[in-house]
């Protein structure tokens, strides 16, 4: 059994604000830690479940996506660090049984959701694929779909979980704190977090193959609304990407990688 684990910061338990998750923040390195453990915890959880070969990609943004302490990494899994990545879900490919997402957070928009965003609290507003919005959690799960892989196990808020049941209904959800704001959440003991994501990850592995990949229909269609218009005045028109407002722009390719690809495009 190969389980791919994208990982991000926002859904750890006890992050609640931005300092926590920017790379010049005061509580950043603390976070760096917590992040650590919620992944150890998540492989231990695999291997316990019968995963035999696990990779983890971190994912999140700040520091260029050097997030977890090598030093304190869990040592069943291997794992990716760094940037650029040759794409989004770096490494993964059809012969993973399954994807877990640590650490994730609701799309931008979402009521209560800690820190809800979609790539950029700066400079996105919204994201729709093929006319609805989606979120980093539901990308995952399109691109993991693309290669057949079903997303199987998702760690974070209460908002989080949900979004990534629309996507996989029957998917292990380890929610590990419950938004209140955007920058406020009750959250749960770190001890039950950890034995929480450990538990959902063993069965997540264990049921991984009566999961369906999500699948999107083709084409796709993505349309982002950026924050303001000089973010869009730099991008050209060109095949498959067209302007359809001041701030908007329509990205379309025959799948989900290829219309991604003419987003990071420009
Ligand atoms: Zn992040």
């Amino acid at each position: 059994m190969k389980i791919y684990v994208i990982t991000d910061m926002e859904g750890v338990g006890g992050v609640v604000n931005r300092s926590q998750v920017m790379s010049n923040g005061a509580a950043y390195e603390k976070t760096r830690e917590w992040l650590t453990l919620e992944v150890n915890a998540a492989v231990e959880g695999a291997i316990q479940g019968g995963a035999t070969e696990i990779l983890v990609l971190d994912g999140h943004g700040a520091n260029s996506a050097v997030n977890m302490l090598y030093e304190k990494l869990h040592e069943g899994a291997r794992y990716i660090q760094g940037t650029p990545w040759m794409e989004y879900l770096q490494s993964l490919d059809r012969s993973f049984d399954g994807m877990f997402h640590i650490g994730a957070h609701a799309r931008a928009g979402t009521q209560g959701a800690v820190l809800e965003h979609t790539m950029s609290s700066e400079n996105w507003v919204e994201m729709l694929v093929n006319g609805k919005p989606m979120g980093e959690i539901g990308l995952c799960a399109a691109i993991a779909g693309l290669d057949d892989v079903p997303f199987i196990m998702v760690s974070g808020d209460d908002k989080a979980c949900a979004e990534s049941q629309e996507y996989s209904p029957d998917l292990q959800c380890a929610v590990g704190k419950y938004g209140i704001t955007r920058h406020c959440a009750r959250l749960l003991p770190m001890p039950v977090v950890h034995e929480m994501i450990g538990e959902k990850a063993k069965l997540a592995v264990q049921r991984a193959k009566s999961i369906k990949p999500f699948k999107l229909e083709s084409p796709v269609e993505i349309q982002i609304e950026y924050f303001r218009n000089d973010l869009v005045d730099g991008i050209k028109e060109r095949e498959g990407v067209r302007k359809v407002g001041p701030r908007t722009v329509l990205f379309t390719g025959d799948d989900i990688e290829n219309a991604w690809r003419r987003v990071i495009g420009g």
